[in-house]
């Protein structure tokens, strides 16, 4: 079976794929030469992986999953959230994102968050959601120089390090991405 993994990024691709059967091939937007913006235009994680996987289900006709993340911190009712990737105005700016947060959070002395991924997957006419969650609590300052995004403020529980000093084997284990992917994979193992 063909499934289309609504993204160019080849390092979570490959990420997927290895924990797949042989019998699932993974395909890229430019696999299916899908080169549209596609803007994430909804108010949750779960509204634009479906806004995604649905786009290219309608336009390309393939079964296909998308998934989208957030980091959710308790004393901010929930923000970043869906939009983590431009929290401080820029997209994908983590410096700026993460002083952001680090100014946000200076007086408040309740740091927990959690990261949580939405999966949404489209297969022969049925919709599937599939969530991962990954709670710990948002650190003083950076540690660390591994990973991306917010990874060096945030210390999963139970860690005494941050995401961005443990290894991407050490972090997909318990990662909110990890588990999202963990759910889909058996799901679609099983079928
Ligand atoms: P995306 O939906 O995977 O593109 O994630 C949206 C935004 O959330 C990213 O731009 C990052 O700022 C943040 N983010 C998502 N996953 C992680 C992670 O594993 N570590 C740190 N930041 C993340």
């Amino acid at each position: 079976m063909e499934l289309v993994f609504a993204t160019n990024n080849l390092n979570k691709l490959a990420e997927v794929q290895k924990m797949l059967p042989d019998t699932i091939r993974l395909l890229t937007l430019k696999d299916i030469n899908c080169f549209d913006e596609i803007d994430e235009t909804e108010t949750t994680l779960e509204g634009n992986a479906t806004l995604k996987a649905n786009y290219i289900t309608q336009k390309f006709g393939y079964n296909c999953f998308a998934d989208d993340t957030g980091l959710e911190v308790e004393s901010l009712n929930g923000a970043p959230g869906v939009y983590s990737a431009r929290y401080a105005g820029k997209e994908n700016n983590a410096e700026s994102n993460m002083a952001k947060l680090l100014t946000e959070l200076s007086n408040k002395p309740n740091r927990n968050a959690q990261f949580r991924t939405a999966i949404v997957l489209n297969l022969n006419n049925e919709q599937f959601l599939f969530e991962g969650i990954c709670k710990g609590d948002i650190l003083k300052e950076k540690q660390g120089e591994k990973g991306f995004g917010y990874d060096p403020v945030f210390k999963p529980t139970n860690f005494n390090k941050s995401f961005a000093e443990m290894s991407s084997e050490e972090k997909n284990k318990i990662s909110h991405r990890g588990l999202a992917i963990q759910k889909l994979v058996t799901f679609l193992t099983n079928l």
